[in-house]
């Protein structure tokens, strides 16, 4: 038998608010257990909730990014639970009206363009986070994160494959992050997916029964889980077994999902509406207000610069595959180098400073004002392309400008021919054997010829002047 795998995708975005969604505190990860917290976040009786505007600010960004259809009036509904990160024992979400509705995103796995419907996009809060001591038996509550706002993007089940998926994913991050309302740190959780799986025999209109896959932390992990998954529902239908609907939890060493609870415990979260809080109205204005607002996307920006600038598909890319990237590439072409240079640049020595210490490409020292006057200094001749390497280097742990450390060097290219004439008389004279088997016919010694000359001269010989007086005097002796 034939089986076809069935996904849909529930993404949880942090908002990158300066507060919380319904009070004041702020968001900031990593701060001292319970410091950012109120008697609204803590889920003390008799407080009120207010809505943090910069939050449907947010959705409402995401939601006209992916062509979803804004709700002129949406609502909050209260999800019960108990759980100890939950002071309030309901989290405040949105069910019956959510925010957004019935959008979509545009996927490559490879083969392709695919678009993926959106079903619907929420807002609500999040929970605490507990931690566990190994040493003692205790948990520890922190409140810190109650109340920093979320948006789920619930996809329709229109994903076809473990690479699709995770396609869609990067696309979902990429999005958000261009938008610049979710900073997409996967590790730290402030963006996290939920992937629900099922399969069905080729060619059935009918979806089989799903599991939902949790605990996955990385793009590459969601792929691997998935793919276990549908490799275990196959074999289960296989044996002539029963796919039950369950929440299965990855464990990435051991490769493997397992089940958490089944629907027996599944939960009853009586949803109803949030009395505390109003039904949110959204006018007309507002909205075309953040739709004049939004951003180039990454996808928009990839097809610009490939026509404006005329970046290859691979290299626009690579360049739009980050916002700050995108930032710091855009950044050094408006100040006059050659588009195609500085892609080379960005993309080679930047980036690579960057993924070696592990920072962001905004914290290079080497900012795009000083690249673009680096370049400048190359496209006067003044250094060599590979002398430019050098003083790149120079430049991560020294402030001043790159004229400055050229001239503070010696760095300076010899364009002199008188100069050069003296190195390449010099090497001619030291490389006899080698000058009779070029005029023998071995012309590919001529790279012998310009390595020593280069050599000899610590890389700063024009290679253009050193070229063409070698030529002279090898072909006329
Ligand atoms: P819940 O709230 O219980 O998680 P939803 O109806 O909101 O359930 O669905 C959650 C996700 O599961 C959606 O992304 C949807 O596309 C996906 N989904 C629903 N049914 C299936 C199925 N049979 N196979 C795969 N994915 C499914
Ligand atoms: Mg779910
Ligand atoms: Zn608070």
């Amino acid at each position: 038998m034939d089986y076809e795998a069935v996904m849909g995708l529930e993404v949880h975005a942090q908002l990158s608010t300066e507060s919380k969604i319904f009070c004041g505190c702020s968001t900031r990860f990593g701060a001292p257990q319970n410091s950012h917290v109120c008697p609204v976040c803590m889920g003390m009786p008799g407080v009120l909730p207010v809505l943090n505007r910069q939050v449907v600010e947010y959705a409402m960004r995401m939601a006209l990014a992916t062509g979803c259809r804004i709700n002129t009036q949406s609502r909050f509904a209260r999800k019960n639970y108990f759980y100890p990160d939950l002071p309030k024992g309901y989290q405040i979400s949105q069910y019956e009206l959510p925010i957004a509705e019935h959008g979509a995103a545009v996927v490559d796995a490879g083969q392709g363009p695919r678009t993926i419907r959106i079903l619907r996009i929420h807002m609500e809060e999040d929970a605490g986070k507990l931690t566990h001591d190994p040493g003692r038996p205790v948990s520890r509550v922190d409140l810190n994160r109650t109340g920093v706002p979320l948006i789920e993007i619930v996809s329709e089940p229109d994903i076809r494959s473990p690479a699709e998926a995770a396609a869609y994913l990067r696309e979902i991050h990429s999005i958000l992050r261009f938008l610049d309302i979710c900073d997409g740190n996967m590790e730290e959780g402030s963006f996290r997916c939920d992937a629900n799986v099922s399969v069905r025999p080729r060619g059935q209109e009918e979806l089989g029964t799903r599991a939902e896959l949790k605990n996955m932390n990385s793009f590459r992990n969601v792929e691997r889980a998935l793919d276990f998954e549908i490799e275990r529902q196959i074999a289960v239908l296989t044996d002539g077994g029963k796919v039950i609907q369950e929440t299965r939890l990855w464990d990435a060493d051991a490769g493997r999902t397992a089940a958490m609870r089944g629907k027996e415990e599944a939960h009853d979260y009586r949803y109803f509406p949030d009395p505390d809080l109003l039904p949110l109205v959204i006018d007309e204005e507002w909205i075309e207000r953040v739709r004049a607002s939004l951003p180039e996307l990454a996808r928009e920006k990839k097809d610009r610069l490939m026509v404006e600038h005329g970046l290859s598909d691979a290299d626009a890319s690579v360049i739009t595959a980050s916002p700050e990237v995108a930032a710091y590439y855009e950044a050094a072409v408006a100040l006059g180098p050659q588009a195609k240079t500085v892609c080379n640049w960005v993309t080679g020595a930047v980036m690579g400073f960057a993924n070696a210490s592990g920072g962001p490409v905004g914290e290079c020292p080497v900012t795009p004002e000083r690249l673009a006057a680096l370049l400048a200094l190359m496209d006067q001749g003044v250094i060599s392309g590979k002398i430019a390497k050098t003083v790149f280097d120079l430049m991560l742990k020294d402030s001043r400008t790159p004229a400055g450390i050229v001239e503070e060097k010696g760095l300076k290219q010899v364009s002199d021919s008188g100069a050069i004439e003296t190195v390449v008389d010099e090497v001619l004279a030291a490389n006899s054997k080698e000058v009779e088997a070029f005029r023998g016919g071995k012309t590919k010694l001529m790279g012998f010829f310009v390595g020593q000359v280069m050599q000899k001269t610590r890389g700063k010989a024009n290679p253009q002047a050193v070229n063409q007086l070698l030529k002279e005097k090898l072909e006329k002796p």
